[in-house]
């Protein structure tokens, strides 16, 4: 017999910034502040969650699901990848608990529209989204400012 455990997933997801590039981060247009490249629009904080999930539910990774050789995800948004991933997620018997999702980088600053982000994310997946922000104090690729990076956490429930 199988008990009906929660089970948690993770994700990180690091983009490199396009100066001019409009910025989507946790679902959000963030103006004035460069974006990320990407083959999609490059909301890493979506995409880490979307990991988060999909590993929760032992259904792989944004890769296998959403491949950048497949024309019918360029350009889509992060929502959009979470709708989907909430479906796949369904389908495979379960239900989310909450997730929650670190942005690190310079910009944006999360705090300024954390509640709208949370409000965005939590409608895409059906659940409670928790959004956080962080530096990594001028060190690395996203204090120097090149990329953005997210780590994210997700709680899964069997429905059956
Ligand atoms: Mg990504």
């Amino acid at each position: 017999m199988t008990e009906l455990l929660p089970r948690v997933g993770q994700g990180v997801d690091v983009h490199p910034v396009e100066p001019g590039r409009d910025c989507w981060v946790a679902g959000l247009l963030w103006p004035g502040v460069d974006g990320c490249a990407g083959h999609s629009d490059g909301d890493v904080a979506s995409h880490a969650l979307c990991d988060a999930l999909l590993s929760a539910a032992g259904l792989g990774d944004l890769g296998a699901v959403f491949g950048t050789d497949d024309d019918r995800w360029a350009g889509a948004h992060g929502v959009d990848f979470l709708a989907e991933v909430r479906d796949r997620v369904a389908a495979a018997g379960f239900r989310i608990g909450n997730a929650t999702v670190q942005v690190i980088g310079n910009a944006p600053r999360i705090g300024k529209r954390r509640e709208e982000a949370q409000q965005v994310l939590s409608e895409a997946i059906g659940a409670p989204v928790s959004v956080s922000g962080t530096t990594s104090d001028g060190l690395g690729l996203t204090g120097r400012g090149e990329g953005i990076a997210a780590v994210a956490t997700a709680l899964v429930f069997p429905t059956a």
